[in-house]
């Protein structure tokens, strides 16, 4: 019988006679005007489809919210019915629940990856604000399922095995029994139809003597229950053809021979019971080794509690037998929505009907002390990877990632290359930095470019350890071979200082031999140790050149100042080490001098730091150990930024402040920080810290500044 309005309100007003149906008729009668003149595949008019699903939900007894919901689900879809127009007839709630089932409704699943499904399905459900969104839009392909015969044989086939893999197992993990059964009969009908018709023929064909049969199982076990004072229901049915079907695929046999098909239920008032039955059934029937399952213990990810036993009854014939307790049984059936039940006229929630569906049992522990209905949904809903976001790939596969993931995230697990070499990404075909958070159900592309390589700062920007863990590795191995680059020219300066090269050293084969005996290979890491000031360069000179040639050099030089010089001199016209304009393990800038790139500057090696560099004009440098000085040179490829600050002497009068954050701004030059400080007379100071690529972009912005009439001096601040 087709539902209609008026059996839809009948229907909810059996279970909640005080609640008011207004938003339902409501919501109806926006239906109707929203599909006007519109008709489904089957040529009917589309307003059923809308009924049919309302009245599927009716059936899970839902709130009337949801039963609106699904009058109007499809009303936003190719209508020109707006949001706002929707809201001013139906509330915004409903036109929320509505605009969800709208936004899932165009994911598209592309993938049959088993994988994939599982993501897919968990895409759904984070982005599903409100559970209730899934629960229609699980009747809309409960429906759709059920009038699949509009459709082209291509066309059924491909909604079958999207309901198979995405659809069912969701009702399987909200505990929605009924409906996942149906699906899966409903899509393994439209996927194999002749072995569908072939095991309801032989259903059919055996029914009159599995009726017997079933009568006869059913007799024995209530009359185990009465011998032992024991009160309880009990139900015997053959197994759903979906689930037939499963198992002729897994034992690959035909339906005659898959093993236990009947399946009998015992319902009883207690846990103690249900543990009783169990050993007086298998005192009855002998048990099959080995298929006893103790859901109880050890609930499925789902909920689902029960024992199931497989025994051998009578005539040799294998059958299970699933004992639990009602309670228990309402949950296996309706799974979540069995909390959801229509309540004194508004969705609510009693404490005692809370027990565990999900995998995460202890949030359903939490939701217990949940004090309504939206916050027992909130409760379940972080349950349900509220922590993680699902994106696609440009190609439609599903990635998985924690909340607060960037595009920097999916381009490392896209691949290595990938990510050191990321740009930006277009989401959803808009540019977006690297920064950007993902959101379900977006679809990222990632942009790269060759010159780009991974940064320091990317640390703070990438989420995931893998993607953290790549970016480090790319950072340590370039600081490492950074730190042999800079080593092995303080090794040639300090040989050139008596009179060596790193050239003549391994002509004269001294090289080998003083490997050997550190115990290397390669010359690499004493390079790195060198820059790292762990090892001086005097000292591996020292150790690699023969006795004579060091103290012969080392008496000439003391003999001899002018030669020192001389050296110093030979020194200074080497090439220097450059180093990268980025702050790291190996470079540090000094901060009572903070250059930046484009000023000349020296470098100074410290014990285990690397090397600090200083401007060349610092007044610190008189105070350092000369024999430590390296020389470096910015390396101009690098557009890193550097913190420096600024100190601008001005009037104190209302509105500086602001005006000189917008001359920063104009010249593009980010503010990190700024401090205005009042003097007591008529001038203040603010003292900035800027970020800068280089000296020309900080002495724009400085120009600049002197440039406002207010300002009187501007200074890079001083140690
Ligand atoms: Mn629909």
């Amino acid at each position: 019988m087709n539902a209609t309005i008026a059996t839809i309100v009948d229907r909810i007003r059996e279970y909640a006679p005080d609640a008011d149906t207004g938003p339902v008729l409501r919501a109806y009668m926006l239906a109707v005007r929203a599909h006007d003149g519109q008709t489904r595949a089957s040529g009917e008019d589309y307003v059923h489809h809308p009924l049919e699903v309302a009245d599927i939900l009716v059936g899970l007894r839902m709130d009337v919210d949801t039963i609106a919901t699904a009058l109007l689900h499809d009303a936003l879809e190719d209508n020109p019915l707006s949001k706002e127009e929707m809201s001013a007839e139906v509330g915004p709630v409903i036109t929320e629940l509505v605009d969800g089932v709208t936004k899932i409704g165009k994911l598209k699943f592309r993938s049959k990856e088993e994988l994939q499904a599982e993501n897919f399905r968990k895409m759904m459900i984070a982005m599903s604000r409100d559970l209730r969104v899934i629960l229609v839009k699980l009747a809309d392909r409960l429906h759709n399922m059920r009038t699949l015969e509009g459709h082209r044989p291509e066309k059924r086939q491909r909604i079958a095995e999207e309901t198979l893999e995405v659809y069912a197992p969701i009702a399987n993990r909200l505990g929605l029994h009924g409906i996942k059964t149906e699906l899966e009969d409903l899509s393994f009908q439209a996927i194999d139809p002749d072995t569908h018709a072939r095991v309801v023929d032989f259903l059919e064909e055996t029914a009159a003597n599995r009726e017997t049969y079933i009568a006869d199982v059913n007799a024995r076990l209530q009359d185990l229950l009465a011998r032992n004072g024991i009160e309880g229901k009990i139900s015997g049915r053959a197994k759903a053809p979906s689930s037939i079907w499963r198992k002729m695929r897994k034992n690959k046999v035909d339906v005659a021979d898959v093993p236990d098909i009947l399946a009998f239920r015992v319902l009883l008032p207690t846990l103690g019971d249900c543990y009783a039955v169990l050993g007086l059934v298998h005192a009855d029937f002998p048990p099959v080794p080995g298929r006893i399952k103790d859901y109880v213990a050890r609930p499925k990810a789902n909920g689902y509690k029960s024992l199931h036993t497989t025994v051998i009854g009578p005539n040799e014939r294998r059958i299970e037998i699933q004992i639990r307790t009602f309670e228990m049984h309402g949950v296996a059936e309706q799974g979540i929505a069995s909390h959801w039940r229509y309540k004194e006229g508004h969705l609510a929630l009693d404490p005692k009907d809370v027990v565990e569906i999900s995998r995460i049992r202890e949030a359903f522990e939490t939701a217990q002390e949940a004090s309504d209905a939206t916050e027992f949904m909130d409760t379940v809903k972080r349950a349900f990877y509220a922590d993680e976001v699902f994106v696609f790939t440009p190609a439609g596969e599903v990635k998985r990632f924690p909340l607060g993931a960037t595009p920097l995230d999916f381009a490392y697990a896209v691949h290595s290359d990938v990510g050191d070499h990321c740009v930006g990404a277009r989401i959803d075909g808009r540019m977006v930095p690297l920064e950007h958070t993902l959101e379900s159900g977006q679809t990222i592309e990632i942009l790269t470019n060759v010159n780009q390589h991974p940064r320091r700062d990317w640390l703070e920007i990438a989420k995931t350890s893998s993607a953290i863990a790549k970016i480090r590795r790319w950072l340590r191995r370039q600081e490492e071979s950074t730190a042999q680059r800079m080593g092995r020219d303080m090794l040639e300066n300090e040989l050139e200082r008596v009179g060596w090269s790193l050239e003549k050293v391994e002509r004269d084969g001294l090289t080998g031999p003083y490997l050997k005996k550190r115990g290397l290979k390669e010359a690499g890491p004493i390079f790195a140790e060198i820059a790292r000031g762990t090892r001086p360069a005097s000292e591996v000179a020292k150790e690699l050149l023969p006795e004579d040639a060091w103290f012969s050099q080392q008496e000439e030089a003391r003999r001899n100042r002018l030669g020192t010089l001389l050296n110093r001199f030979t020194r200074k016209a080497r090439s220097p080490v450059l180093i990268a304009g980025e702050d790291g393990i190996l470079v540090h800038y000094a901060g009572c001098c903070a250059p930046v790139p484009g000023e000349p500057v020296v470098g100074f090696i410290t014990r285990g730091r690397g090397i600090t560099v200083h401007r060349a004009s610092c007044r610190q440098l008189g105070s350092l150990d000369d024999a430590r000085r390296i020389e470096v040179e910015w390396d101009r490829k690098s557009d890193a930024r550097h913190s420096n600050t600024i100190v601008v002497w001005c009037e104190n009068r209302t509105g500086t402040l602001s005006r000189i954050a917008s001359v920063c701004e104009r010249q593009k030059v980010n503010i990190e920080h700024a401090e205005a400080k009042a003097t007591g007379g008529p001038l203040a100071s603010v003292v900035l810290q800027v970020a800068v690529r280089d000296l020309a972009e900080l002495q724009g912005v400085m120009d600049s500044l002197r440039k406002l009439p207010e300002v009187s001096h501007v200074e890079r601040q001083a140690s």
